[in-house]
């Protein structure tokens, strides 16, 4: 799967083209907040052949440009179950940040995803893990070398659990969940660079609770780390 990154809007989040090789077949995963992604999608030759929105959740950043995108790309759209309830909020969303002129209707969801679900882009099978925490539902998208992970995880660094409807026990959970998939695959995160997830468990300070429950080095450390 070949994997284009595109940082966009007043968040600089990180949204993705994702393609099938065999097929040519492609999805975005996440929007952007402004028309910023469907410029710089349309401005690639060859057109990509876009078959699918995925989200990982439903902040403004990561949802916000959904409508826009819908409007170029009438498209089958994913979104966890889960993540509902914030999903809702996101005509409000924008004054919640303080950027009152980026409310914006919701746009369409087609398929409420769960935790296990595999979705399917030509022959690449992409898998779904509800990871929890920074929003009542985020999930991660991955196939055997790649994850996209919203804002569960950063290099160096994991996604806030302190905007409402985040959940800092659940976080703690959700990161344990996440590690357990194997070492090699590259993360790509919500907001800056790539990474994988065996350097993470190996040097990332908030997940010294995980090192520490497996018997591995210590690694650096954060004393108000989830879990501590
Ligand atoms: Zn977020």
């Amino acid at each position: 799967m070949k994997i284009q990154t595109f940082t966009v809007g007043n968040f600089q989040v990180n949204t993705y083209l994702v393609t099938d090789e065999a097929t040519g077949q492609s999805a975005i995963v996440d929007t952007g907040e402004t028309d910023e992604l469907v410029r710089r999608l349309n401005a690639l030759a060859p057109a990509p052949d876009i078959r699918m929105i995925l989200l990982t959740h439903g902040h403004i950043d990561h949802a916000g440009a959904l409508t826009l995108l819908q409007a170029e790309w009438d498209v089958p759209t994913y979104l966890p179950l889960d993540e509902k309830p914030l999903f809702d909020t996101l005509p409000v969303q924008g004054r919640m940040f303080g950027l009152p002129g980026l409310d914006r209707p919701c746009g369409r969801v087609d398929h409420w995803i769960r935790d296990g679900q595999s979705i399917q882009l030509g022959e690449t099978t992409i898998r779904v893990l509800s990871t929890p925490g920074h929003t009542p539902g985020q999930c991660c998208f991955y196939t055997d070398e790649d994850i996209i992970v919203g804002d569960t995880l950063f290099a160096g660094s994991i996604g806030r659990t302190d905007f409402p409807l985040s959940n800092p026990a659940l976080a703690v959970e959700s990161l344990r969940r996440l590690l357990a998939l194997p070492g090699h695959l590259r993360v790509h995160s919500g907001h800056g660079p790539v990474t994988t997830l065996g350097r993470e468990l190996e040097t990332n300070p908030f997940l010294a609770y995980i090192r520490r429950e497996r018997g591995m080095p210590a690694g650096p450390q954060i004393r108000w780390a989830p879990g501590t």
